[in-house]
């Protein structure tokens, strides 16, 4: 490790200033793809820099390691804190608080890498970006500085409590109620499915604060930062799950959790906007690890084609199966270009909701398939854990379910292309 580690620094080093050290010797910071001067499929250096370093770390940390985790759920910190020392994790928060400032494009670059070793590592590097977005997004000076500030100071994780047991993809069902007690909220309901759960330092937590049932979701929710040890938090059991084991998924309840008025966001009845807002910049990275899963299913299939003999050929010779890797790749091109898009419209600081559900929806369906046809292509060995791809299949069904469904996202695909059809 130490060597890996020594050869990557010399290459991109973490600076005290939490910035990725380049080859030339200056600090990268902040932007992305830079501005266009018309349509361009070049990474510049510095992203290519990114990219050698994800993909580096993921051969050499993640992979390893993968199959293990995968089997114990035992939740991957050492991975972690190494991604955290190289900057690979926290990678959108701005220079002021500590971080690197990179853009969402960026980020995706560095997550589809991260992905091509494990999905499950990755998702838990990934859902401190969504802990935080809502900070980000609309967090005042001080509550950056506080809650975004010590997440470069050490290898801590957060987390975003939106799910709850009763209502997953209808949002405004939510029954977590926030009161306000004197200058405090006091926060009761129960959390579910939440990525990092059990790991967590703080979350950000959606709550109902206006009880009336005819008041729309666009007022009716608060958003607030709590603290992980806050007398009333009850962490639930890690989750066993299909897939992504090493991800740590749980149900978090709060019971009479007392929360300063400082830790709300912006203001009471804005939490729906800006928990719903958030899904825009992190829906591209999730494309990309579902990209990035699906690169690796095609690869192990390939090679694995290129290896095996029916009938005196190798397999990828019979036109069956050199068709499936075409799909494959006609899949992975097409959803990486879409991922690529809901990246950087949002980096150009342009509304991008119909761009990222649809690289979401996308990348998700592909990734299944896949992720399926790359066991087809192993046969028996593809059913079983000595093989790579039934890990793969497994860890690919959550890219349709999480962050929205792959049905809710053609829903958002539709309004959008009904709202604009109307104007
Ligand atoms: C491993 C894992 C990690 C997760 N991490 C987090 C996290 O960190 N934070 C968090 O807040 N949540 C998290 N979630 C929750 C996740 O976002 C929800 O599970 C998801 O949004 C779906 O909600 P649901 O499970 O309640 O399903 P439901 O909303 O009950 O949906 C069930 C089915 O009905 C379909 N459906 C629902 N409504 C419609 C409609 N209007 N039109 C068409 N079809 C519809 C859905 O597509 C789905 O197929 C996680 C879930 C999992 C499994």
């Amino acid at each position: 490790m130490a060597s890996l580690l020594s050869q990557l620094s010399r290459r991109v080093v973490r600076s005290a200033g939490h910035g990725l050290r380049l080859r030339n010797g200056s600090t990268k910071t902040a932007t992305s793809a830079a501005a266009s001067k018309g349509l361009n499929f070049e990474l510049s250096p510095e992203q290519r820099e990114y990219q050698e370093l994800a993909k580096k770390f993921a051969r050499e940390v993640i992979i390893p390691v993968a199959a293990q985790h995968d089997r114990t759920g035992e939740y991957p910190w050492e991975v972690i804190k190494k991604a955290w020392e190289l900057g690979l994790i926290n990678t959108h928060i701005d220079q002021a608080y500590g971080g690197l400032g990179l853009g969402t494009f960026d980020a995706c670059i560095i997550t589809e890498e991260l992905a091509y070793g494990c999905t499950g590592i990755q998702t838990a590097i990934e859902a401190n970006s969504l802990g935080q977005m809502p900070v980000i997004l609309a967090g005042n000076e001080e509550q950056k500085k506080k809650y975004l500030g010590r997440m470069t100071e050490a290898p801590l994780m957060c987390a975003y409590c939106v799910t709850e047991p009763v209502a997953g993809s209808d949002v405004s069902g939510i029954q977590t109620k926030a009161v306000k007690k004197g200058k405090d909220w006091v926060i009761n309901g129960q959390k579910m499915w939440i990525t990092n759960g059990g790991h967590a330092n703080w979350y950000f937590v959606l709550a109902r604060t206006n009880l009336d049932k005819s008041c729309p979701a666009g007022k009716a929710f608060t958003g607030f930062i709590v603290e992980a040890d806050t007398p009333g938090v009850i962490k639930g059991r890690k989750e066993i799950n299909m897939g992504q084991r090493a991800s740590d998924t749980r149900g978090i309840t709060f019971e009479e959790v007392v929360v300063p008025a400082e830790n709300v966001l912006t203001a009471e009845g804005m939490g729906f906007k800006i928990a719903m807002g958030a899904f825009d910049k992190t829906r591209p990275p999730v494309a990309a690890g579902a990209v990035g899963l699906a690169q690796r299913a095609m690869d192990e299939a390939l090679k694995y084609s290129m290896e095996r003999k029916t009938f005196g050929k190798f397999i990828c010779e019979h036109q069956a199966v050199a068709f499936m890797l075409a799909d494959m790749a006609i899949g992975i091109e097409s959803a990486r270009l879409a991922m690529y898009r809901s990246a950087w419209e949002i980096d150009q600081g342009r509304r991008n909701t119909y761009y990222a559900s649809i690289a979401k929806c996308l990348a998700g369906d592909v990734a299944n398939k896949t992720a399926t046809d790359a066991v087809q292509i192993f046969g028996g060995n593809g059913f079983n854990s000595e093989y790579p791809v039934e890990k793969l299949m497994r860890d690919a069904k959550i890219y349709q379910i999480y962050e929205g469904t792959a049905q809710i996202q053609r829903l958002i695909i539709s309004r959008e292309m009904l709202t604009k059809a109307r104007q």
